[in-house]
């Protein structure tokens, strides 16, 4: 089989020549394991952290050694007795094309409910991490403005979306026409701004004329930098993401916030979708609760093929994907 490892720590944006496409053993599974065949892989911005040496919330991928990531995978043997042969499950498992997983580290899915892709997607880690990450440090009250950057993604889709659902002006920033037309036309976003053509600071005063209550920050950098002059009394800002940094060499100095933050009273915070792992199925719940009304759309850009993974992974920083990025490996 075929696996991928990461062979370099990569000091900037990632390339190709980092990663390893290698043969190996599929091996067998002791009791209480399972060998899955893999089908959907998810590639993800917060990898690229993951990629770096130095503490984190999360413990960073060894040298030499299998890349992983949230994976939707079907049984194809079983050594225990909590799943049988032609289950699907999801777990963070290695970027190979079959696994030997512990009946611990993975739950099944059920694609009656919903397509299997949606547990990496829309009901799964991105869309819990819009859904908490909104409602539980943005509150938004209707009525109220809403910012997302990295909107036409798989957490900032979501949350716009969210936003909408909760009676709440929303404007949407992203990196092509293409995205800010779906933002509108697609998903009911008030108003939406290309970051790669317009002066955000001037769109956004026009898109927002009653100041910003909420920012949900996916992308850090420039972007937000004109967000803060901009922020209303008691504001709130979930920092989610800061893409824009991830790949820098050097650390991001831009103008300080602390002044708006004192004069708005505003408040910043940072958090992980871990921290609401105990509500997570709450959230599925709502979420799909929402897909199911049609209230909620959403997107995913699959590519096709195992060899793809690391080309589906570094177009993230390239703005290539519409909603959830995806690799399928394999059918159901
Ligand atoms: P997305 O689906 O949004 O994919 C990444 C997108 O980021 C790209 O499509 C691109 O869109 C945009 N982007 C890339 N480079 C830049 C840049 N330099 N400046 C601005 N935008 C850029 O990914 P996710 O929805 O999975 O993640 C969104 C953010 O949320 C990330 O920062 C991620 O790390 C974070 N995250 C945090 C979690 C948490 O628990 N805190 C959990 C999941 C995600 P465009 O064309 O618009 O540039």
């Amino acid at each position: 089989q075929k696996q991928i490892k990461l062979i370099n720590r990569p000091a900037a944006t990632p390339t190709k020549s980092d990663f390893k496409l290698v043969e190996a053993p599929i091996g067998e599974p002791s009791k209480g394991e399972l060998l899955t065949r893999t089908v959907y892989i998810s590639v993800d911005p917060y990898l690229r952290g993951r990629m770096n040496e130095g503490k984190s919330y999360i413990p960073p991928f060894e040298l030499n050694g299998i890349i992983s990531s949230g994976v939707i995978g079907q049984v194809v043997e079983s050594k225990s007795d909590q799943f049988t042969k032609g289950d699907l499950v999801l777990g963070s498992l290695g970027w190979q094309e079959y696994s030997i997983a512990n009946e611990n580290e993975v739950q099944t899915i059920d694609p009656n409910l919903a397509p299997a892709s949606t547990y990496l997607s829309v009901l799964g880690m991105t869309g819990l991490t819009a859904y908490f990450g909104f409602l539980d440090i943005g509150k938004p009250k209707e009525g109220e403005t809403v910012v997302v950057s990295g909107a036409a993604g798989a957490v900032g889709s979501i949350v716009g979306q969210i936003a909408k659902i909760k009676g709440c002006h929303v404007v949407g920033i992203a990196g092509s026409d293409e995205k800010v037309n779906y933002l509108t036309d697609e998903l009911g976003f008030d108003a939406a701004i290309n970051y790669k053509t317009q002066e955000v600071g001037e769109a956004l005063k026009e898109a927002c004329p009653n100041g910003i209550d909420v920012y949900f920050e996916n992308v850090g950098g420039k972007i937000s930098d004109a967000i803060f002059p901009l922020l209303n009394k008691f504001a709130r800002i979930p920092v989610c993401g800061a893409i824009s940094s991830y790949n820098n060499e050097e650390p991001d100095l831009g103008p300080r916030v602390q002044v708006h933050l004192i004069k708005t009273s505003s408040l910043m915070q940072g958090f992980t979708v871990g921290n609401y792992s105990s509500r997570f199925e709450e959230g599925a719940k709502e979420l799909a609760r929402w897909l199911g009304e049609g209230k909620l759309k959403y997107e995913e850009t699959i590519t096709e093929g195992f060899d793809h993974t690391i080309d589906a992974f570094l177009d993230l920083f390239k703005g290539a994907n519409l909603g959830k990025a995806l690799v399928k490996v394999g059918d159901i």
